[in-house]
Protein backbone atom coordinates (compact mmCIF):
# COMPACT_ATOMS: atom_id res chain seq x y z
CA UNK A 1 0.00 0.00 0.00
CA UNK A 2 1.71 3.57 -0.73
CA UNK A 3 0.95 6.83 1.53
CA UNK A 4 -0.96 9.17 -0.55
CA UNK A 5 1.35 12.40 0.77
CA UNK A 6 -1.05 15.34 1.42
CA UNK A 7 -0.44 18.36 0.17
CA UNK A 8 -1.18 20.80 2.88
CA UNK A 9 -1.97 19.83 6.13
CA UNK A 10 -2.78 22.51 8.90
CA UNK A 11 -3.59 21.10 12.26
CA UNK A 12 -3.92 22.28 16.31
CA UNK A 13 -2.47 21.03 18.87
CA UNK A 14 -3.73 21.54 22.44
CA UNK A 15 -0.78 20.56 24.89
CA UNK A 16 -1.45 19.62 28.38
CA UNK A 17 1.22 21.17 30.15
CA UNK A 18 1.49 24.75 29.17
CA UNK A 19 4.64 24.92 26.84
CA UNK A 20 5.70 28.40 28.58
CA UNK A 21 2.78 30.93 27.26
CA UNK A 22 2.51 29.06 24.55
CA UNK A 23 -0.84 26.89 24.67
CA UNK A 24 -1.46 26.12 21.04
CA UNK A 25 1.28 24.99 18.25
CA UNK A 26 -0.08 25.55 15.08
CA UNK A 27 1.66 23.22 12.76
CA UNK A 28 1.88 24.09 9.04
CA UNK A 29 2.69 20.61 8.00
CA UNK A 30 4.65 21.23 4.41
CA UNK A 31 6.14 24.66 4.69
CA UNK A 32 9.76 23.11 3.70
CA UNK A 33 10.88 26.73 3.39
CA UNK A 34 13.99 28.34 4.83
CA UNK A 35 13.34 31.95 6.55
CA UNK A 36 13.91 33.76 9.45
CA UNK A 37 11.79 34.81 12.05
CA UNK A 38 12.06 36.24 15.92
CA UNK A 39 15.33 35.47 15.33
CA UNK A 40 14.92 31.37 14.65
CA UNK A 41 15.56 29.97 11.74
CA UNK A 42 13.29 27.41 10.21
CA UNK A 43 15.51 24.00 8.50
CA UNK A 44 14.44 23.59 4.69
CA UNK A 45 12.60 19.95 4.53
CA UNK A 46 11.53 19.60 8.60
CA UNK A 47 8.26 20.92 9.38
CA UNK A 48 7.79 24.35 11.60
CA UNK A 49 5.50 24.80 14.27
CA UNK A 50 4.71 28.55 14.52
CA UNK A 51 3.61 29.10 18.37
CA UNK A 52 1.22 30.87 19.66
CA UNK A 53 3.50 34.08 20.29
CA UNK A 54 4.30 33.74 16.67
CA UNK A 55 7.75 32.39 17.59
CA UNK A 56 8.64 29.78 14.87
CA UNK A 57 10.80 26.29 16.45
CA UNK A 58 11.23 22.94 14.25
CA UNK A 59 9.97 19.70 15.29
CA UNK A 60 13.49 17.97 14.68
CA UNK A 61 17.10 18.98 15.00
CA UNK A 62 17.63 22.38 16.28
CA UNK A 63 20.63 24.30 13.99
CA UNK A 64 23.24 24.39 16.51
CA UNK A 65 22.09 23.91 19.65
CA UNK A 66 19.77 22.01 22.60
CA UNK A 67 15.96 21.34 21.69
CA UNK A 68 13.89 23.71 23.51
CA UNK A 69 11.59 23.08 26.25
CA UNK A 70 8.87 23.29 24.10
CA UNK A 71 10.36 21.23 21.40
CA UNK A 72 10.71 18.52 23.76
CA UNK A 73 7.39 18.94 25.39
CA UNK A 74 6.07 18.64 21.56
CA UNK A 75 8.04 15.52 21.01
CA UNK A 76 6.53 13.83 24.20
CA UNK A 77 2.91 14.79 22.88
CA UNK A 78 3.88 13.30 19.91
CA UNK A 79 5.29 10.01 20.89
CA UNK A 80 1.89 9.56 24.02
CA UNK A 81 -0.51 10.84 20.68
CA UNK A 82 1.63 8.08 18.97
CA UNK A 83 1.03 5.26 21.71
CA UNK A 84 -1.42 2.82 20.33
CA UNK A 85 -0.51 3.58 16.74
CA UNK A 86 0.49 0.92 14.17
CA UNK A 87 4.05 1.19 13.31
CA UNK A 88 3.62 2.18 10.02
CA UNK A 89 1.73 5.26 11.04
CA UNK A 90 4.47 5.74 12.71
CA UNK A 91 6.73 5.09 10.43
CA UNK A 92 4.53 7.89 8.21
CA UNK A 93 4.28 10.38 10.55
CA UNK A 94 8.50 10.20 11.02
CA UNK A 95 8.50 10.23 6.84
CA UNK A 96 6.40 13.48 7.37
CA UNK A 97 8.12 15.31 10.21
CA UNK A 98 11.98 14.73 8.58
CA UNK A 99 12.04 12.84 5.35
CA UNK A 100 14.22 13.35 3.10
CA UNK A 101 16.54 14.34 6.41
CA UNK A 102 15.34 10.80 8.01
CA UNK A 103 17.57 7.83 8.27
CA UNK A 104 17.02 4.54 9.44
CA UNK A 105 19.61 2.42 11.16
CA UNK A 106 19.51 -1.63 10.88
CA UNK A 107 21.25 -4.81 11.94
CA UNK A 108 19.08 -6.88 9.63
CA UNK A 109 17.26 -8.28 13.13
CA UNK A 110 13.37 -9.45 12.49
CA UNK A 111 12.78 -5.91 13.58
CA UNK A 112 14.43 -4.06 11.01
CA UNK A 113 13.14 -6.30 8.41
CA UNK A 114 9.74 -4.98 9.71
CA UNK A 115 10.18 -2.16 9.53
CA UNK A 116 12.06 -2.17 6.05
CA UNK A 117 8.88 -3.62 4.87
CA UNK A 118 6.34 -0.87 6.10
CA UNK A 119 9.16 1.51 4.98
CA UNK A 120 8.71 0.16 1.26
CA UNK A 121 5.12 0.74 1.76
CA UNK A 122 5.40 4.19 3.03
CA UNK A 123 8.35 5.94 1.48
CA UNK A 124 11.15 3.65 0.19
CA UNK A 125 13.48 6.53 -0.96
CA UNK A 126 14.25 7.03 2.84
CA UNK A 127 18.07 6.29 3.51
CA UNK A 128 19.04 3.46 5.40
CA UNK A 129 22.36 2.13 7.02
CA UNK A 130 23.93 -0.90 8.49
CA UNK A 131 26.72 -0.59 10.94
CA UNK A 132 29.20 -2.83 8.81
CA UNK A 133 31.68 -3.42 11.84
CA UNK A 134 33.27 -6.27 9.60
CA UNK A 135 32.43 -8.84 12.13
CA UNK A 136 28.70 -9.65 10.59
CA UNK A 137 27.97 -13.13 10.22
CA UNK A 138 27.92 -13.83 6.08
CA UNK A 139 23.94 -14.47 6.17
CA UNK A 140 23.29 -11.15 7.47
CA UNK A 141 25.21 -9.55 5.00
CA UNK A 142 23.18 -11.98 2.75
CA UNK A 143 19.96 -10.39 3.96
CA UNK A 144 20.84 -6.95 2.56
CA UNK A 145 20.52 -8.61 -1.24
CA UNK A 146 17.40 -9.77 -0.29
CA UNK A 147 16.10 -6.89 0.95
CA UNK A 148 17.16 -4.60 -1.94
CA UNK A 149 15.55 -7.97 -4.58
CA UNK A 150 12.71 -7.66 -3.08
CA UNK A 151 12.12 -4.04 -1.98
CA UNK A 152 14.32 -1.84 -4.05
CA UNK A 153 16.29 -0.74 -0.91
CA UNK A 154 19.54 -0.16 -1.08
CA UNK A 155 20.82 -0.28 2.50
CA UNK A 156 24.07 1.14 2.82
CA UNK A 157 27.07 -0.18 4.50
CA UNK A 158 28.92 2.15 6.87
CA UNK A 159 31.97 1.08 8.02
CA UNK A 160 34.56 2.34 10.63
CA UNK A 161 37.94 3.84 9.08
CA UNK A 162 39.95 0.73 9.33
CA UNK A 163 39.12 -2.72 8.02
CA UNK A 164 39.41 -5.69 10.39
CA UNK A 165 42.69 -6.92 9.75
CA UNK A 166 44.27 -3.02 9.68
CA UNK A 167 42.15 -2.59 13.69
CA UNK A 168 43.40 -5.86 14.79
CA UNK A 169 47.06 -5.59 13.16
CA UNK A 170 46.69 -2.23 15.33
CA UNK A 171 45.45 -3.51 18.43
CA UNK A 172 47.55 -6.86 18.85
CA UNK A 173 44.82 -9.18 18.54
CA UNK A 174 40.74 -8.48 18.38
CA UNK A 175 39.82 -6.31 20.99
CA UNK A 176 36.29 -7.48 21.42
CA UNK A 177 38.20 -10.56 22.98
CA UNK A 178 39.46 -8.15 25.90
CA UNK A 179 37.77 -5.05 25.85
CA UNK A 180 33.70 -5.31 24.13
CA UNK A 181 32.54 -1.96 25.03
CA UNK A 182 35.73 -0.55 23.17
CA UNK A 183 35.36 -2.61 20.36
CA UNK A 184 31.89 -1.50 20.18
CA UNK A 185 32.66 2.21 20.60
CA UNK A 186 34.75 2.15 18.04
CA UNK A 187 33.00 -0.24 15.48
CA UNK A 188 29.51 0.59 16.26
CA UNK A 189 28.99 3.70 18.30
CA UNK A 190 31.40 6.38 16.09
CA UNK A 191 30.34 4.74 13.02
CA UNK A 192 26.47 5.68 13.61
CA UNK A 193 27.95 9.11 15.00
CA UNK A 194 28.98 10.15 11.90
CA UNK A 195 26.40 7.91 9.43
CA UNK A 196 23.66 10.31 10.93
CA UNK A 197 25.02 13.87 11.24
CA UNK A 198 23.21 15.99 9.05
CA UNK A 199 19.83 14.01 9.46
CA UNK A 200 16.85 15.03 12.00
CA UNK A 201 15.55 12.10 12.91
CA UNK A 202 16.73 8.23 12.88
CA UNK A 203 14.40 4.86 13.49
CA UNK A 204 15.50 2.11 15.29
CA UNK A 205 13.68 -1.46 15.70
CA UNK A 206 13.97 -1.71 19.41
CA UNK A 207 11.57 -2.90 21.19
CA UNK A 208 10.45 -2.64 25.35
CA UNK A 209 10.39 -5.86 26.06
CA UNK A 210 13.81 -7.23 24.50
CA UNK A 211 15.13 -6.33 27.93
CA UNK A 212 14.55 -4.18 31.37
CA UNK A 213 16.77 -1.55 29.99
CA UNK A 214 14.94 -1.13 27.02
CA UNK A 215 11.19 -1.32 28.75
CA UNK A 216 10.71 2.83 28.64
CA UNK A 217 11.83 2.95 25.06
CA UNK A 218 9.20 5.97 24.11
CA UNK A 219 8.19 5.82 20.35
CA UNK A 220 9.93 9.44 19.33
CA UNK A 221 12.14 10.46 21.94
CA UNK A 222 15.44 13.22 21.29
CA UNK A 223 18.74 11.40 21.33
CA UNK A 224 20.74 13.39 23.27
CA UNK A 225 23.84 10.78 22.46
CA UNK A 226 23.83 11.25 19.13
CA UNK A 227 21.82 14.82 18.73
CA UNK A 228 19.15 13.78 16.77
CA UNK A 229 14.95 12.62 16.90
CA UNK A 230 15.07 9.21 17.81
CA UNK A 231 11.90 7.08 16.01
CA UNK A 232 11.00 3.70 17.71
CA UNK A 233 8.33 2.31 15.46
CA UNK A 234 8.07 -1.05 17.67
CA UNK A 235 8.81 0.06 20.72
CA UNK A 236 4.89 -1.39 21.90
CA UNK A 237 5.39 -4.36 20.03
CA UNK A 238 6.04 -7.86 21.00
CA UNK A 239 8.13 -10.35 19.78
CA UNK A 240 5.27 -12.56 18.51
CA UNK A 241 3.58 -9.61 16.90
CA UNK A 242 6.83 -9.07 14.79
CA UNK A 243 7.41 -12.81 13.85
CA UNK A 244 3.20 -13.06 13.16
CA UNK A 245 3.68 -10.02 10.52
CA UNK A 246 7.17 -11.93 9.37
CA UNK A 247 5.24 -14.91 8.75
CA UNK A 248 1.97 -13.16 7.29
CA UNK A 249 4.09 -10.70 4.55
CA UNK A 250 6.62 -13.40 3.77
CA UNK A 251 9.23 -10.92 4.84
CA UNK A 252 12.68 -12.11 4.14
CA UNK A 253 14.64 -12.22 7.45
CA UNK A 254 17.63 -13.75 8.48
CA UNK A 255 18.63 -17.54 8.07
CA UNK A 256 20.37 -17.86 11.51
CA UNK A 257 17.36 -17.44 13.05
CA UNK A 258 16.40 -21.02 12.31
CA UNK A 259 19.14 -22.41 13.67
CA UNK A 260 18.63 -20.90 17.50
CA UNK A 261 20.05 -17.42 16.96
CA UNK A 262 17.24 -14.88 18.22
CA UNK A 263 19.20 -11.68 18.10
CA UNK A 264 21.82 -11.31 15.89
CA UNK A 265 24.85 -9.07 15.99
CA UNK A 266 28.72 -9.74 15.39
CA UNK A 267 29.82 -13.25 15.41
CA UNK A 268 32.47 -13.01 17.68
CA UNK A 269 29.98 -11.84 20.47
CA UNK A 270 26.87 -13.83 19.31
CA UNK A 271 25.80 -17.51 19.86
CA UNK A 272 22.37 -19.72 19.43
CA UNK A 273 20.26 -19.88 22.42
CA UNK A 274 18.85 -22.58 23.78
CA UNK A 275 14.69 -22.59 24.11
CA UNK A 276 13.54 -21.22 27.16
CA UNK A 277 16.19 -18.52 26.80
CA UNK A 278 15.90 -14.93 27.08
CA UNK A 279 15.55 -13.77 23.21
CA UNK A 280 18.99 -11.90 23.64
CA UNK A 281 21.07 -14.11 25.71
CA UNK A 282 23.05 -14.89 23.17
CA UNK A 283 24.48 -11.57 22.98
CA UNK A 284 28.11 -11.48 25.07
CA UNK A 285 26.92 -14.07 26.56
CA UNK A 286 29.22 -15.08 29.69
CA UNK A 287 29.66 -11.23 29.87
CA UNK A 288 27.75 -8.50 31.79
CA UNK A 289 27.40 -6.64 28.69
CA UNK A 290 24.04 -6.46 27.46
CA UNK A 291 24.18 -3.46 24.80
CA UNK A 292 26.54 -2.09 22.12
CA UNK A 293 25.82 2.00 23.33
CA UNK A 294 23.73 2.91 20.41
CA UNK A 295 20.81 2.78 22.80
CA UNK A 296 22.11 3.88 26.04
CA UNK A 297 22.74 7.42 26.93
CA UNK A 298 26.09 8.27 27.99
S1 LIG B 1 29.52 -6.76 18.96
FE1 LIG B 1 31.55 -7.64 19.40
S2 LIG B 1 32.70 -7.63 17.46
FE2 LIG B 1 30.88 -6.31 17.20
S3 LIG B 1 31.60 -4.26 17.61
FE3 LIG B 1 30.83 -5.04 19.57
S4 LIG B 1 32.53 -6.06 20.61
FE4 LIG B 1 33.14 -5.68 18.46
Amino acid sequence: MELKKEKSRTAHIQLGNPVTEQAQLKIAGDQATTKEANGKQVIRGAKSHTTGDGAVSVLGLPRGGEPSNAQLQLLRHHSRALESAHPREIIAWAVKQYFPKLTMATAFGPEGCVILHLLAEVEPRVHVFNLDTGYQFKETLELRDRIATRYGIQVKFERPELSVQEYEEKNGGPVYAVDADRCCLERKVRVLRRAVAGFHGWMSGIRRDQSPHRQNTPIIDWDQKFQLVKISPLAGWTKHQIWDLIRSEDIPYNLLHEKGYLSIGCWPCTRAVAAGEDERAGRWSGAAKTECGLHVQG
